[in-house]
């Protein structure tokens, strides 16, 4: 018998995919609500920020006890950075206002935490509905996968768990975040259209199904750098950078991800990774009973307790 994982791995460039839609988006959605002073280094900022909201929302959903955030060092090793750019940047992210760092070098959100990221949170729970339900039509997951009354805060924290394993996927290609992501949105981009019809029929895990080369755009370099809110030389230098010339492919201005990229066995290994953790956690949001711990953001967002998933987010006069 066929079990989720096994329908999620056998479909994990479609998973993948529609994931690394919803996921790449609220990612951009982040880095435009932060305070300007981090824009230039919103693609590091933005890894450390989602790494302390999930510890935080982790904690408080195992219980009332509230442990210290995880360490600088322990920030720069998860999401594999140097030490001292995380340690600038939380520094700075909490002059700010949007971490904070306790006594012991503990590194947590401050209390409350800024609202614009607790909607964010919110939304991101929302994305991850939404792309379980695409996939759902699609034919890449069980039927109601993510039922209705699931609960908002465990959505939440599997989508920020998805973040940070498709951030780690890295690993697999020798690429920073920054590239990482930019290889990540060209695949997703250039292959827009994959597996419409017919629907959910045809499996994307070999090496040898990688879509045919009509099926996948060339995607300009200025709508990447407009998407990513990075610079056109970024983008520009990113690509035409030798070591990863083998990632990309070059039509004009436009680029999508190579061959030899897309059939490449780190490529599909990383797929099948995103694919297994996410049947996990799809897993672990069924089981998902609510409890005390399932209050992380309602404090900031003046909700009722205990917290149910509500069909819009509160009115502005609510939030207050
Ligand atoms: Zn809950």
């Amino acid at each position: 018998m066929s079990t989720q994982l096994d329908r999620m791995r056998l479909n994990c460039r479609l998973v993948t995919r529609v994931l690394g839609e919803e996921v790449f988006a609220a990612t951009l959605d982040l880095g435009n609500q932060l305070p300007t002073e981090l824009a230039r280094a919103r693609m590091v900022c933005i890894p450390i920020l989602i790494s302390a909201t999930r510890d935080m929302i982790d904690r408080k959903m195992r219980g009332p006890i509230v442990a210290r955030g995880p360490s600088i060092n322990a920030i720069a090793a998860s999401l594999d950075l140097p030490f001292e750019t995380v340690r600038r940047n939380v520094q700075r992210m909490a002059d700010l206002g949007w971490l904070a760092i306790g006594p012991g070098g503990g590194v947590s959100l401050p209390v409350p935490m800024p609202r614009a990221l607790a909607e964010w949170c919110v939304d991101l729970g929302r994305r991850l509905r939404r792309a379980a339900a695409t996939m759902e039509a699609l034919g890449a997951t069980d039927a109601m996968s993510l039922e209705r009354g699931t609960c908002d805060n465990s959505c939440t924290l599997a989508a920020l768990d998805l973040f940070l394993i498709m951030a780690g996927t890295s690993n697999h290609f020798r690429l920073r975040y920054t590239e990482l992501l930019l290889v990540h949105f060209v695949c997703s981009a250039s292959v827009a259209h994959l597996n419409e019809l017919p629907q959910g029929s045809a499996p994307f895990a070999r090496v040898d199904t990688v879509p045919d080369a009509a099926e996948r755009a060339f995607v300009p370099m200025a709508d990447l750098a407009r998407m990513l809110g990075i610079s056109r030389s970024t983008v520009y230098r990113l690509v035409s950078d030798a070591a990863q010339a083998d990632l990309f492919e070059r039509r004009g201005n436009g680029v999508r991800a190579s061959d030899r990229f897309l059939t490449s066995g780190a490529y599909v290994e990383a797929l099948e990774l995103v694919a297994g953790r996410t049947a996990t956690l799809f897993s672990r949001i069924e089981r998902h009973r609510c409890g005390n711990g399932c209050t992380a953001l309602d404090h900031v967002l003046r909700r009722p307790r205990p917290w149910r998933q509500i069909s819009t987010l509160s009115s502005s006069a609510q939030i207050g």
